[in-house]
């Protein structure tokens, strides 16, 4: 992961807690940002990129293995918030069903949510259940920004594409930001940008 230049997104980056359950979640007392996506979409790797850390969050080639919310807090000011993976079809369907409502819960009920990143593979694009968080977020009206991962992946001009394809679909998703932003933890493409735009959406009420 090559060190990036850009805005500073806090100094210092701590692991404060891994919630399996809404009880284990800490007080709301800062504004927080929640990633969240399907399994293996590349989150650890675009948390630690964001915080110019090599191994904040866990970074695995077993999917599904981030199986509770994971608070980092940035500085004192803010969290944050590392979501499980959603759609890994190999894990036990009981222990699925279990970190999907503790992932509605927390999207739906956290008052002090500031906006969610909702991130999605730019080689697979929108699927199924990525829909289906998407209008769970419209209903309860939890704004979100989608950002396409490992685009290093496919290049310039499938990346571009999958933009458009993904901001033509984010057209029914009153809650989504209107833009999507390219991004890839491996070349740290579209870092600084995102690292710049946390600082925008913490900031709003
Ligand atoms: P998570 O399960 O969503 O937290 O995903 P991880 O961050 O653990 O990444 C899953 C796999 O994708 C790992 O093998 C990573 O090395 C790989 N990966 C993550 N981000 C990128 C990226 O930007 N480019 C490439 N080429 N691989 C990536």
């Amino acid at each position: 992961m090559p060190e990036v230049a850009g805005p500073r997104l806090g100094d210092e980056w701590t692991f404060v807690t891994g919630a399996a359950d809404l009880k284990g979640l800490p007080h709301p007392t800062v504004p927080e940002i929640a990633f969240a996506g399907r399994s293996n979409v590349g989150k650890s790797s675009l948390i630690n990129a964001v915080a110019g850390r090599r191994a904040l969050a866990r970074v695995s080639n077993t999917p599904g293995r981030t199986q509770q919310v994971n608070f980092f807090a940035v500085d004192d000011w803010m969290m944050v918030v590392d979501l499980p993976g959603y759609g890994y079809a190999e894990a036990p369907k009981d222990t699925v069903a279990g970190w999907t409502d503790l992932i509605r819960l927390y999207l739906r009920g956290r008052v002090n949510l500031r906006h969610v990143l909702l991130l999605i593979d730019s080689r697979h694009g929108v699927k199924a259940n990525d829909h289906e968080i998407m209008t769970m977020l419209d209903r309860s009206a939890v704004p979100y920004q989608v950002i396409l991962t490992k685009i290093d992946k496919i290049g310039a001009a499938a990346a571009e594409k999958m933009r458009v394809a993904t901001e033509a679909a984010l057209l029914k998703h009153p809650a989504a930001r209107t833009n999507v932003l390219l991004t890839s933890s491996e070349k740290g493409t579209g870092i600084p940008e995102l690292r710049e735009l946390i600082l925008v959406l913490v900031a709003q009420q």
